[in-house]
């Protein structure tokens, strides 16, 4: 199988598994607990969280374990504004993944204002347009570090400053950059942000939200003392056990994956462009998540394209896995421009850790016959601009 959606999910790491599996062999205390087997297993929490917080460049106390991406996208945003009951604006992008975009949505019904900031054809927000859109009542910014969709990387270091200069909080979901680009909390000067294991060759269901020390947010969920009372209940500690040791990996690659991933990414673009006509490209050439490589196939169904390639036992996506099978046309790429019948014939190809030179030769090989036959038998007609 030749596995590119790794935008969607990632495998676990080997030593992720030995890790986790180790661990549910011999830990079972409650981290709660006062005796040993409990005080074991709340220093192994610790030690995640100690590694995740330095992967960040934060500290520990900083880092609030969380069920998902989306549950940290959520508690970043409700949280900031529940302590901030005289605000009741939030401003976030047109182009945020559905855990941002549908919390908007909730929250609008709850009369908060959401304004929406656009972005150009490469997908890069219009970072003067928060000028005027930040007003007394903004409680907060949340705008993503990375699309998951195109990898369009934003410039997550000035909307900090303008932030900052109005004084209001900012997030940032890194759920797609977290493992693949530098993602120092410092550097990109932010209060809130949101990362997810199951991305990083980590399991699924857990996540983590960076909180700023002093940032004004209330918790997520009320119960017990669990992660300094700002997520209440009994921690998921083979997650969190998983997660840790997927970030120590990460760390102890350094840029290795990076590079390969660059350079097999730059193959499969260049290989599609040269070989298959009437492709669109989608997303910035420089500033983007490089193994993110996301074309239009002008004339044809998205969907058709995937099939036969799952026939093939390739694995690609036609956006993100959240609105796979929905019927509506992407949010990401109707924000970019594209037509409705164009965005209809987009694929999204994500590469990862486990991606070789074979698998890209091997889609090269297959994709521009599966795009000529489907061509062939295409009823649609798109025009060109
Ligand atoms: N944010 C972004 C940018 C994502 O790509 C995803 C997952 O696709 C999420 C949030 C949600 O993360 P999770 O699957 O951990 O809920």
């Amino acid at each position: 199988m030749i596995y590119l959606d790794n935008n969607a999910t990632t495998p676990l790491d080997p030593a992720v598994v030995e890790k986790m599996s180790q661990f549910l062999k011999e830990d079972f205390g409650n981290p709660s607990s006062l005796y040993p087997i409990g005080r074991a297993v709340k220093d192994i929490i610790n030690e995640g969280r100690e590694t995740i917080a330095k992967a960040l460049g934060a500290s520990r106390t900083e880092i609030v374990f969380t069920g998902s991406g989306t549950e940290s996208d959520n508690f970043a945003i409700r949280g900031v504004l529940d302590a901030f009951p005289e605000k009741d604006e939030i401003i976030i992008s047109a182009i945020e993944h559905p855990a941002v975009l549908r919390t908007a949505d909730y929250l609008e019904k709850k009369r908060i204002k959401v304004t929406y900031v656009p972005v150009d054809e490469f997908g890069t927000i219009d970072v003067d347009f928060f000028k005027d859109a930040i007003t007394p009542r903004t409680a907060i910014i949340s705008i993503m570090h990375a699309n998951n969709e195109i990898g369009t990387i934003q410039p997550i270091e000035t909307v900090s400053k303008i932030a900052k200069e109005k004084g209001v909080l900012i997030h940032t979901d890194a759920v797609q950059t977290f493992g693949k680009i530098d993602v120092d909390v410092n550097r990109l000067g932010i209060d809130l942000l949101s990362t997810s294991a199951h991305k990083i060759y980590g399991p699924k269901g857990v996540g983590a939200l960076y909180i700023r020390k002093g940032t004004k947010i209330s918790p997520l969920i009320y119960g017990g003392h669990q992660e300094r009372e700002m997520r209440a209940g009994t921690e998921n500690t083979i997650g969190i056990v998983g997660f840790g040791e997927a970030v120590r990996v990460l760390r102890e690659r350094g840029d290795k994956d990076k590079k390969r991933i660059e350079k097999l990414a730059e193959k499969l673009k260049k290989g599609i462009e040269e070989k298959i006509p009437k492709v669109k490209f989608n997303g910035h050439d420089k500033k983007r998540i490089k193994g993110t490589i996301n074309f239009s196939y002008l004339n044809l169904e998205a969907e058709a394209i995937l099939l036969a390639l799952a026939t093939k036992e390739i694995y690609v996506s036609t956006g993100s896995a959240c609105s796979e099978g929905a019927e509506e046309v992407s949010h990401v790429l109707s924000a970019i421009g594209l037509k409705p019948e164009v965005a209809r014939s987009s694929i999204r190809m994500s590469l990862g850790r486990f991606n070789t030179e074979e698998d890209i030769d091997t889609v090269l090989g297959e994709l521009p016959e599966i795009v000529e036959k489907l061509r062939q038998i295409s009823a649609l007609e798109i025009e060109e601009d």
